[in-house]
């Protein structure tokens, strides 16, 4: 399967990942406060990804925080950073990480999501309330059926199947997880439900106006 293409969550363009990196630090990269250029992928799904800035002086659990909101939050589990094979502390600050290196973050530990941060660049961006900014997100993967092939709504847990809506209603309910855009789609109580990043094209187009 070819790499998922994402949206650009600034002007609404759409292209594949390394060349929204390089879009997104030409175009989007002016601004008053210094930031991470930081890409997250599902460690064992690349597909799903995203490119999102943090301010320098931001601690990393601004980084946690929008991590578990945006792909991980289901019931409150624990969290870690590692960098350099050991533990890197949620009050460690996000300049302490080197440009071009790689840490992990993983969200519960019992049905852990592993994801691989890498840092991108140093851009400087806007300055905004929320610290972390969401520049870029793969669009919603085409997942099919595993019994006819029509589009997924569900997966069902138990089994580890994709279903479509039809086939979901003949399965035990307690089983089945609604499809989301998250490399934890499908583990533990996950539904997305603090996942507010929805690409809509009109809002963006509306903003620019
Ligand atoms: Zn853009
Ligand atoms: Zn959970
Ligand atoms: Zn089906």
């Amino acid at each position: 399967m070819a790499a998922s293409n994402g949206n650009c969550f600034v002007c609404g363009e759409t292209t594949g990942k390394i060349a929204m990196k390089n879009h997104i630090i030409k175009k989007h990269g002016n601004g008053d406060e210094e930031c991470c250029l930081i890409k997250a992928e599902g460690a064992y799904d690349k597909n799903y990804w995203l490119l999102f800035s943090v301010p320098l002086d931001a601690p990393m659990s601004s980084v946690d925080k929008f991590l578990r909101r945006i792909w991980c939050e289901c019931c409150g589990h624990l969290s870690a950073f590692r960098y350099g094979g050991r533990e890197f502390g949620k009050t460690r600050k996000v300049s302490a990480l080197e440009i071009g290196s790689t840490l992990y973050y993983e969200y519960d530990f019992g049905s852990t999501t592993e994801i691989l941060l890498t840092v991108v660049d140093k851009i400087s961006r806007p300055k905004q309330r929320e610290k972390v900014q969401l520049l870029a997100r793969n669009v919603p993967l085409a997942d099919i059926c595993d019994n006819c092939g029509k589009p997924a709504a569900y997966v069902d847990a138990w089994e580890r199947e994709l279903l479509c809506a039809e086939c979901a209603a003949k399965v035990d309910e307690d089983a089945l997880l609604p499809v989301v855009n998250s490399p934890r789609c499908g583990e533990c109580a996950y539904d997305g439900e603090q996942d507010i990043w929805t690409f809509d094209v009109s809002r963006l187009k509306q903003l620019q106006d």
